[in-house]
Parts: structure tokens; sequence; C-alpha cells
């Protein structure tokens, strides 16, 4: 049986990760998840029922009882959030609602499923790498400085990311971290097709598919 190819990128809010993971999904022809929008969609589904974000009990309740969508995990319930994913109400209340243990159970799990159903992909987020798929192929940490992030978000505004930022790297259940063995890179200066054929040279060669 061939070793599945999982490409974990994890980093800051703006690091530039949705970037590299939809250059490297075409490069290798892998399927790409984005695990923030599974965050988002429970935060928005959580809003959407009324409920308090800072409730741990009631929106763990919700996200073990919801029925996600198996093709990007934004529809819950029935009800598609891909529209609500980005809004101020949102951006303020999903790292509480991604701090909550159990609700993290509920999704890593989802997103180890969507893995395993495709036998692959590119994934990115916060914990990939440390959490979800500590055996992942390549892990990838990117960075990059403050201003450059807050330019790729305009949206969204410097002063709510670094709140994001702060409240994910420091919360107790699998905080924003580099694995010990993944590459750190810098994406402020430099080109995404640089970054792509670093990665891609870093696939061992008994599972390489470009
Ligand atoms: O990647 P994005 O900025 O859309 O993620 C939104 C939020 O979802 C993050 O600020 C973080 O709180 C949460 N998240 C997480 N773990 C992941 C991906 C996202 O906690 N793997």
């Amino acid at each position: 049986m061939t070793e599945s190819l999982i490409i974990a990128i994890d980093g800051s809010a703006g690091s530039g990760k949705s970037t590299l993971a939809a250059a490297l999904a075409e490069r290798l022809g892998l399927a790409t998840l984005d695990t923030g929008s599974t965050y988002r969609a429970m935060t928005a589904a959580v809003l959407h029922e009324d409920l308090d974000p800072a409730n741990n009990a009631a929106t763990a309740a919700f996200a073990q009882a919801a029925a996600i969508d198996d093709l990007d995990g934004t529809v819950i319930n029935a009800v598609n959030y891909s529209d609500e994913l980005r809004t101020a109400e949102v951006n303020s209340a999903v790292s509480l609602v991604a701090a909550n243990p159990l609700v993290r159970q509920v999704l890593v799990s989802w997103q180890r499923s969507w893995v395993a159903l495709r036998r692959g992909g590119v994934v990115e987020g916060r914990d990939i790498g440390t959490v979800v798929f500590p055996d992942a192929t390549v892990k990838v940490f990117l960075t990059a400085r403050s201003s450059e992030r807050a330019r790729r978000r305009p949206e969204e505004g410097l002063a709510s990311i670094e709140r994001r930022d702060e409240l994910d790297s420091k919360r107790e259940s699998s905080p924003l971290a580099r694995a010990e063995d993944a590459m750190e890179i810098d994406t402020t200066d430099r080109p995404v097709s640089d970054i792509v054929d670093l990665v891609v040279a870093s696939i061992p060669k008994q599972i390489h598919r470009a």
C-alpha cells in the first residue's frame, strides 16, 4: 500500500497558508482542506443558534450533535454558512469557540475523516502538524511580518488579527505552535512558487506525486 501524501501547513492569520495550500494542491494534484473554515462555520452556527460562544458546555453539546457536510465542513445541520465565515462577529468569536477542547475533538475527528476519504491532502490550520496529523509527510510552519499580514487581511485589520493570534497561541488545547520537525518559512518577501518548490523537494521520493 502506498503511503498517503499529507502536507500540513500551520501558521498565524495572514501568514500565507491558503495561498501556499492552493498552489501546492495544484502542483501535486491533491485536495485542500482549510480547517480554519471548519472552526468558522461552527462559530457561525453557534451564533445562529443564539448560543453564547463562551458557554463551553452548550457549544460542546451543539458541536457533538451537529451534522457536518463532508465537502468542506461549512454546512452544519443543513444550513450553509459559507457566506458568513468572515463576518466581524465570527472573527471575534472564533478563537473562543476553537479554544473549547470538546469542540476541537469533534472537528479534528471530522478533519481526519476528510483526509482518510481522499487518501491525502494539503491541510492548513494551527495544529495540523502538532495534533491532527503528527505523521504528515511534510510539515510547514509559515510566518510573515505583522504589517504584511494586515495588508493581506484588510477587511479584518491588524488589531483583530493580533488578538486572534494571541488567543490561539496561548490557549491550553492544541495552541498554534510549530511542530519540531516543521520547516519554518517567512513568506513576507518570498514568491509562492519558490516556497512550492521547496516543499515539493522535501517530499520523500517514494511518495512523490508531482
Ligand atoms: O485560518 P483562519 O484564520 O480562518 O482560522 C480561524 C480561527 O480558527 C483561528 O483564529 C483559530 O482560532 C481557529 N483555528 C484553530 N485550529 C485550526 C484552524 C483554525 O483553532 N486548525
